[in-house]
């Protein structure tokens, strides 16, 4: 049987009607850009040193939709195996790496049971309806039902990703917004194409067919999935981007908060206080006589010191007080909604829970110095600069204690 049976079309031979487009060209050009977008996103996974979840699945299913274009392009000329049922399952895989590449990017579980019933089917039905009954129709109905069931199940993974980043007002992500509108356009495409060759006859060549209605569906499964790729790019690079910005919000050492991350939540407190008048409190803390252990003890002793005691800071501290590392063995603590007297319990508690020292590690001291938002301060800075007055006037009566200021 011969699917590619190209009748010479008399009447545009005639009339030199160039056709709409070449179904060929267009599938070639494609192919090779979504073969080097796979190839680009592969490369980018391995630069980013953090490793991007998903990235390599998608990269596979470039790889795998690449193979497929160019195995359409031999329809014809390759034996009939080939250019059909290993054509048709590169694309089923391909549709299906891409879907399981943006669930494991999401961190969310891809529903494989229901995946492995669905391929089985459509697999069965693409192979039935080209070796056993030649009926295009039964080719679409299971190759275009597959892609549309999958590209539904993709469009749910960013529908959920979506709600999850609204509901955490989290920032508004292009790369999600963009991807999403592609699959999302992908299945009303695919679903039209599907409902098409279920309601009325199908004829013709299937993917080489030259037809505007086929330019739609072709220009979807090639074009649209560069775009995609897109997407996939974009998602990428916002991720290494937040995964950077979140290293530079982390001491890498403690794991607590940077100096640069309590700075910017301190500047947002400080605004949010100028409008509404809500008190906050400033503490700045340093470890007592600290150098004497890292002498006595070791570098290595010195920074599991600085490990436990931030441990123990942080099981002191409510979820919204923010605790960061200003260097070395100085430590900044911002209470949102706290006035001075409670800021002055708190300190108490935290030199209690300083002192207590873990099996194995030195016991360490720390001093505290405290202050409060004042209407007349004009930045954060004088708020910083008066905690630290605090801190050494702690020090100068003899350290292990707090002082105001
Ligand atoms: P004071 O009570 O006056 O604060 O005395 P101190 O010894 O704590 O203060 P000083 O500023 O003289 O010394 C701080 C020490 O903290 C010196 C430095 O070696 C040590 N230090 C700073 N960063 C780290 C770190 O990341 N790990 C370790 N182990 N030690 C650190
Ligand atoms: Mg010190
Ligand atoms: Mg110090």
């Amino acid at each position: 049987m011969n699917h590619n049976a190209e009748e010479p079309d008399d009447e545009a031979q005639c009339m030199d009607v160039t056709p709409l487009y070449d179904p060929r060209t267009l599938i070639m050009l494609a192919t090779l850009l979504i073969g080097v977008m796979g190839m680009v996103l592969l490369l980018m996974e391995r630069a980013s040193t953090l490793g991007i979840p998903g990235v390599r699945d998608w990269a596979i299913g470039s790889m795998l939709a690449a193979l497929a274009g160019v195995l359409i392009i031999l329809r014809g000329v390759a034996p009939e195996w080939l250019s059909f049922t290993v054509q048709n399952t590169a694309a089923m895989l391909a549709y299906t790496f891409y879907w399981v590449g943006s669930a494991k990017h999401f961190a969310q579980q891809p529903r494989l049971h229901a995946w492995v019933v669905l391929f089985a089917l459509a697999w069965i039905g693409q192979t039935y309806f080209t070796h056993v009954v030649d009926s295009l129709r039964g080719r679409y109905l299971s190759l275009t039902g597959y892609v549309f069931a999958a590209s539904l199940m993709h469009a749910a993974v960013f529908v959920r990703q979506i709600l999850r980043n609204r509901a955490s007002h989290r920032r508004r992500s292009l790369g999600l917004y963009f991807t999403a509108f592609w699959i999302g356009f992908s299945c009303l495409v695919f679903g039209a194409r599907w409902t098409h060759a279920l309601l009325l006859p199908q004829h013709g060549q299937g993917m080489l067919e030259v037809s505007w209605l086929q330019a739609l569906y072709l220009g979807t499964f090639t074009f649209g999935l560069v775009i995609v790729n897109i997407g996939f790019l974009l998602l990428v690079s916002e991720r290494i981007r937040s995964n950077f910005e979140q290293l530079a919000m982390t001491d890498t050492l403690t794991g607590v908060r940077s100096r640069r991350a309590v700075v910017d939540a301190a500047s947002d407190l400080f605004k949010r206080s100028r409008r509404s008048g809500e008190p906050f409190s400033v503490l700045s803390l340093d470890l007592d006589h600290f150098k004497a252990i890292n002498d006595q003890h070791g570098h290595q002793i010195g920074d599991h010191v600085l490990q436990a005691f931030c441990r123990r800071m942080e099981d002191t501290l409510r979820q919204s007080d923010v605790f960061g590392r200003q260097g070395g063995e100085e430590f900044i603590l911002l209470l949102p909604a706290t006035t001075m007297a409670q800021a002055s319990e708190l300190a108490e508690r935290l030199l209690l829970a300083a002192v207590t020292s873990e099996p194995g590690l030195p016991g360490v001291t720390v001093s505290i110095g405290l202050t409060d938002w004042r209407r007349d301060d004009t930045s954060i800075d004088d708020l910083f600069n008066r905690a630290d007055r605090a801190l050494y006037a702690a020090k100068a009566a003899g350290r292990n204690n707090a002082q105001y200021c």
